[in-house]
């Protein structure tokens, strides 16, 4: 459902990745780990169509990624859910109206959207706390709303850009396994991140990145 083919990125005639082929199919759990600078972020901004590749192709669920026009763009980011180390909340909307926002931009009827929102709030074990605004909320509850609006559109991935970059560890172990539950669940999920040790204990696939380049592709943990 994601295929990078020899995907090369350049910024400045410097390669950020360089000839980075691999596949993911529906249902997949995904490590994407590297120490910092070595082209995670760029997989991801690629992905979303943030940035646009060099050279190389990467598909998605019938897109072509790279040659996709600027109008089809807010489709392919509906299909997509998309996670931040920094949550990106809109700081003056409640917990509930971050997670409709992403809805209303879709056109949805607020009856829908209410529906949705008191589900998937609840999902993510914050249906009490939907009135709450981001201030009002922990690291890890924030992390949680940004889950909660990555997924109300029910996209076939969920892409995760170290979500547990800003969290004390035993909050986010609950990220992780709320990840995982997403993931049980029929979502797939690539999770870019350098946490070593939770990448170690939860035995998934794991892509390996050096210096933009993709060194290793196994099942498994990360410091084997
Ligand atoms: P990671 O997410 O693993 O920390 P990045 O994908 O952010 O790595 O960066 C990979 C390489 O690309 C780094 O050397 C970084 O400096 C470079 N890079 C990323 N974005 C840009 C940009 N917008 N302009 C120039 N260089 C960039």
């Amino acid at each position: 459902m994601l295929t990078f083919s020899d995907v090369t990125k350049e910024y400045n005639g410097k390669f950020a990745i360089q000839d980075i082929s691999f596949k993911i199919n529906e249902g997949e759990f995904v490590f994407l780990v590297g120490h910092s600078g070595s082209g995670k972020s760029t997989i991801v901004k690629l992905i979303i169509k943030e940035e646009d590749p060099t050279d190389g192709a990467i598909h998605f669920a019938g897109y072509d990624i790279g040659k996709l026009k600027s109008k089809a763009l807010p489709h392919l980011r509906r299909e997509i859910g998309v996670v931040f180390q920094d949550f990106k909340l809109l700081p003056k909307r409640t917990a509930f109206e971050n997670v409709a926002f992403a809805m209303e931009v879709a056109n949805y009827s607020n009856r829908e959207i209410k529906k949705s929102v008191d589900y998937i709030l609840d999902l993510v074990g914050l249906a009490s706390k939907s009135h709450h605004f981001p201030h009002q909320l922990s690291g890890g509850e924030r992390q949680r709303v940004a889950i909660a609006r990555a997924m109300v559109n029910n996209p076939h991935i969920l892409v995760a850009d170290e979500p547990t970059g800003n969290l004390d560890p035993n909050v986010s172990w609950d990220i992780i396994q709320l990840l995982n539950k997403i993931n049980s669940w029929g979502t797939t999920v690539l999770m870019a991140t350098h946490a070593s040790d939770v990448v170690d204990s939860m035995q998934k696939r794991v892509i390996v990145l050096d210096s933009g380049k993709l060194v290793r592709d196994s099942q498994g943990g990360y410091s084997e």
